[in-house]
């Protein structure tokens, strides 16, 4: 039987924003397919993939349609089927902005034509690179937001031999509901995912942590369906920042992951629940990524709802799904409040990385307001989840102190923003640090360029005296070996030299 226990480890700071009982469910259905598809080149800030198609070309669902270099970067596929009408630039919500980026734009036909299923790839039979390999060429990224291929992730936590899988199905941030409809409607993609992976990193403990007002039932039930009675459900508080990838670590283990480290360091893989089911449909099922459950909520829209979502299906497509916009509609938000992204309009589409789409409410909306001086009442350092200072920070930022930022790890800063939320002098402190950061990284990346240089200099350099000492010591032996030769015999060995040089050259001789 899957135990089933409370985390051991305290969760420090973060903030109590929603109900601590279960929510009434949503209903779960699939969205209708959209007319158009826009499907972003890119997903994280970086490099664009390579396209695959034509403009006029014919696509079927799971057609690979672009892909990058890397051997596990994640390939991206058509989500249904249809002509390419444009690949070209269009708005795109990317991890903290809209940024505009080249995409596919597919004009479906309505016939959902797919390409046949790979074969079976299970883990438990083939070797680890194949596994690798299948899950970076259907597309497989973290989908709790974080977009990261799940092969490289996977290549990383097998070279750091981990011990310890855990699935992350704390979903923390309000509004965000997709894990919650997985659980209760798909638990067994989740609980065959798992299997999956565990056989793949050569059966480490396997732990998942589930919000504490999320029913335990359908994934116990999957889990033993699947033989994985030794997993262990771990209830985390229904708390913001619980589902933040360390701090869950460190909730359900009390591990923590090294500064500038990586969960591997400490032995871990942390894997969203989403992430683990589509990992799933690779290897089992040869279902590359096309589609994903997004939270669909907000006074501004008719009904609320968990929806199948096809890759690339415009923001309007979603909101005419449930009805279309209220009275009360104000703001598109891709995400929850706390870390979503605020639209310009409804024509961006849904990516890998979209969990809910909120159309909020202006009374939901807080009004801008002036920016006060700190007064150093310390709200924002007891709700920090990393324990930071974020006063501290914020002075360092100002000041352009780059020094005292690296000591007081701004870095360390997952941009949670819960200090901006309980800051009363409404100092926008999460926005100073992005852009504290962003200027850092650019002024390391020219340190790193002058340093570049300077070796280069310094190399070129020591390898050019190098050179005139091996000459001057090849001069100087000559010189000594001159020296030291009897004169007589030195003539004999100039005379005949110069013989050999009047001998004409025999005939055929080259
Ligand atoms: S919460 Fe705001 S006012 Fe209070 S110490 Fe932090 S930055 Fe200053
Ligand atoms: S945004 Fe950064 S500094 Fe502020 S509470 Fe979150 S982790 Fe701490």
């Amino acid at each position: 039987m899957v135990r089933v226990e409370s985390a051991r480890y305290g969760l420090r700071g973060g903030l109590a924003l929603q109900p601590s009982r279960p929510e009434p469910a949503l209903p779960f259905e699939e969205a209708p397919l959209p007319p158009l598809l826009i499907l972003p080149l890119q997903s994280r800030a970086g490099e664009a993939a390579l396209p695959q198609v034509q403009v006029g070309e014919r696509v079927l669902r799971g057609q690979c349609i672009a892909r990058l270099a890397g051997p596990w970067d994640a390939a991206l596929h058509a989500s249904s089927s249809g002509a390419v009408i444009a690949i070209e630039p269009r708005p795109v919500a990317l991890h903290a902005a809209i940024l505009t980026v080249p995409c596919i734009v597919i004009r479906t036909d309505g016939a959902d034509s797919a390409l046949p299923r790979l074969p079976p790839c299970d883990p438990a039979l083939m070797d680890r690179v194949a596994v690798l390999k299948r899950l970076a060429e259907a597309g497989v990224v973290g989908l709790g937001g974080a977009v990261f291929s799940t092969a490289a992730k996977l290549a990383c936590a097998v070279a750091a031999e981990v011990d310890t899988l855990i699935l992350n199905a704390a979903e923390c941030e309000p509004h965000i509901r997709c894990d919650e409809a997985l659980l209760s409607h798909q638990a067994e993609r989740i609980a065959q995912g798992a299997r999956a992976l565990a056989a793949f990193l050569g059966k480490p403990q396997v732990l998942i942590g589930l919000k504490e007002t999320l029913d335990s039932a359908p994934l116990e039930a999957a889990l033993t369906a699947v033989g994985m009675d030794e997993a262990r459900i771990v209830r985390v508080p229904a708390r913001y920042t619980a589902g933040a990838e360390d701090i869950l670590i460190r909730l359900l283990t009390g591990r923590e992951v090294p500064r500038a480290g990586l969960p591997t360091d400490i032995g871990c893989v942390c894997l969203n629940v989403a992430t683990v089911a589509a990992a799933g449909d690779a290897l089992l099922r040869g279902e590359p990524l096309t589609s994903r459950i997004v939270t669909v909520i907000g006074p501004g829209l008719a009904r609320a709802a968990n929806l199948v979502v096809r890759l690339g299906t415009p923001a309007a497509d979603l909101t005419a799904a449930c009805g279309g916009y209220t009275d009360q509609a104000s703001q598109l938000i891709l995400g929850g409040p706390m870390m979503g992204l605020a639209l310009p309009d409804d024509a961006l589409p849904v990516t890998k990385a979209s969990q809910a789409l909120w159309v909020a409410s202006a009374a939901q909306l807080q009004a801008p307001q002036a920016v006060q001086p700190c007064i150093r009442c310390g709200a924002c350092v007891e709700v920090c989840p990393v324990r930071l200072l974020p006063q501290q920070l914020h002075a360092y930022a100002r000041s352009g102190d780059a020094a005292a930022l690296e000591a007081h790890a701004l870095d360390a800063c997952i941009e949670c923003g819960c200090c901006d939320v309980v800051c009363p002098s409404q100092i926008p402190l999460v926005q100073t640090f992005r852009d504290a950061k962003t200027e850092l990284a650019h002024a390391q990346g020219q340190d790193h360029r002058a340093v570049w240089l300077k070796s280069r200099f310094e190399a070129r350099a020591a390898r050019l005296e190098q050179l005139k000492t091996l000459r001057e010591n090849r001069h100087q032996s000559a010189r000594d070996q001159l020296r030291r030769e009897d004169p007589r015999a030195r003539l004999a060995r100039l005379k005949a030299r110069r013989q050999t040089d009047d001998t004409p050259p025999k005939e055929g001789a080259p």
